[in-house]
């Protein structure tokens, strides 16, 4: 531990501001010790007290890494072999599902904008291996962006009837979810899980493209949990 040392001044301040400079001043040398050494042992700046530190030091300070959690959400225990077998069979298979995810493309109205916007080159949904499908009969995900009319109700079950199974469907935006600005319309269907099992419900009047992203991150949480081989072979 290194040591520094400081001239102070001392003296006693209770007489008036004039008579300062009539002051007698005592000047004394001081070792004061460093409140922090560059030697460290992995985890930062030794810090010795709190009272010299310069922030700047402190906020330099590397994190400590977060703990690494397993990739699958299935732990066990397993009752056999061939139960382990299933469990990781099931996540090759919710690996590939969640990897390659196809929505349908279905704006309905100005959240249809933000969905766009999810696709452009900022946002880029290409990279979480989310790609546009405009065949019902080839997309696995359904996400309602709009405003959903009576009118619109049965072509919006007649696609969601055309997917293959297992699929899904993101409401995105207040509209979809609950009917929003329309909802005491006459014309406007009062949320879309009244025509479709909905898994993902994405909030605000437009929603942002970031927020459709979190929808679809957690919607890919979602699939990495099915238990597909495990719930048959428990029958
Ligand atoms: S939620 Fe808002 S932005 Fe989206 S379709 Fe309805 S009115 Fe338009």
């Amino acid at each position: 531990m290194a040591t520094n040392t400081v001239l102070r001044l001392s003296g006693t301040f209770s007489q008036p501001l004039s008579c300062l400079f009539r002051h007698q001043w005592k000047v004394t040398v001081v070792p004061v010790q460093r409140t922090f050494s560059k030697k460290t042992n992995g985890t930062g700046p030794q810090k010795t007290s709190s009272a010299l530190v310069p922030y700047r030091n402190q906020s330099t300070d590397v994190a400590p890494a977060p703990e690494k959690k397993p990739y699958s959400p299935f732990q066990g225990p397993f009752s056999s072999k061939a139960e382990y077998a299933l469990t990781r069979l099931d996540d090759l298979l919710n690996w590939g599902r969640k990897s390659s995810m196809w929505p349908m493309t279905f704006g309905l109205a100005c959240c249809a904008v933000e969905m766009m916007h999810f696709a452009g080159p900022r946002y880029d949904m290409d990279r979480f291996g989310v790609v546009f499908r405009a065949s019902p009969r080839q997309s696995d995900v359904l996400i309602v962006a709009g405003t959903l009319t009576n009118k619109m109700a049965p072509a919006l079950r007649k696609i969601y009837d055309q997917m293959p199974e297992p699929r899904w469907v993101i409401s995105m935006g207040s509209c979809a979810n609950g009917g929003g600005y329309y909802h005491y319309s006459y014309a406007v269907v009062r949320g879309c899980d009244r025509v479709v099992p909905v898994d993902i419900y994405v909030p605000g009047c437009p929603p942002t493209a970031e927020a459709l992203l979190y929808g679809v991150l957690q919607l890919q949480k979602k699939v990495k949990r099915m238990n597909t081989l495990q719930m048959w072979y428990r029958k």
